[in-house]
């Protein structure tokens, strides 16, 4: 999954609105950030194998250090714990701690049954790459709900605000339509390096969340 991860960001800023954009960004995609580091140093596994789903032409051999629900929930943990240190905002940490689960969660309904729960041979997955068109129309809509929550609970300030936004949205759903329907991938080691533009969204993210503000009057702060 891509987009609908983004969408839990995007979504979450309504329940959390001092934890800039940004922020979400890492929690919600923390384990594929994680993930190419660890491909780069061998920790972790993967093969391009394509027809081995139908959405995606990636065999993930082995990765518990990143993408195990024992490690999601250890990972929602320590960030969580870091944030409040850093923010004091409880709210704000709570919801980090579900947004780094959720990863693994929608990561359980698109996966063939890959994800591992700890680091024994137990792996889940319910599939949904296996369909091209559930794929899409799941993640389409999460993405465009996403989409509508945060621009409902925030305003542009400025130019930098709308141009911001829009120019990533419209970046994210460009990079998906392309990594479903363009060739595969030439290597492991280019996917290892490309998943760390990711961390370019992040930095996106928080500037154009900068330039936006909360619209509801009473900002929740606790
Ligand atoms: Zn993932």
């Amino acid at each position: 999954m891509f987009l609908g991860h983004y969408a839990v960001a995007l979504a979450a800023k309504k329940v959390a609105p001092q934890t800039s954009l940004g922020t979400l960004f890492v929690a919600v995609q923390l384990v594929d950030h994680l993930w190419p580091i660890l491909l780069l140093f061998g920790l972790e596994q993967a093969s391009i194998e394509p027809g081995i789903t139908v959405v995606t032409p990636l065999n993930f051999i082995s990765y518990p250090y990143s993408h195990s629900l024992l490690a999601a929930i250890v990972y929602s943990a320590v960030f969580a714990v870091i944030y409040f240190g850093v923010s004091s905002y409880r709210r704000g940490a709570g919801v980090i701690a579900l947004a780094v689960l959720s990863h693994w969660i929608l990561d359980f309904l698109t996966h063939r049954p890959d994800l591992p729960i700890g680091f024994g041979d137990a792996k889940l997955g319910l599939g949904l790459w296996n369909s091209l068109e559930a794929t899409v129309i799941t993640e389409g809509l999460l993405f465009l709900t996403g989409i509508v929550v945060y621009l409902r609970a925030t305003r542009s300030r400025n130019w930098k605000g709308f141009v911001g936004f829009w120019s990533l949205i419209v970046v994210l759903a460009g990079i998906y339509y392309a990594n479903l329907f363009g060739p595969p991938p030439p290597s492991v080691l280019a996917v290892a390096i490309a998943g760390n533009a990711g961390w370019l969204f992040v930095l996106w993210a928080f500037w154009a969340d900068r330039n936006r503000q909360f619209l509801t009057k009473e900002v929740p702060t606790n």
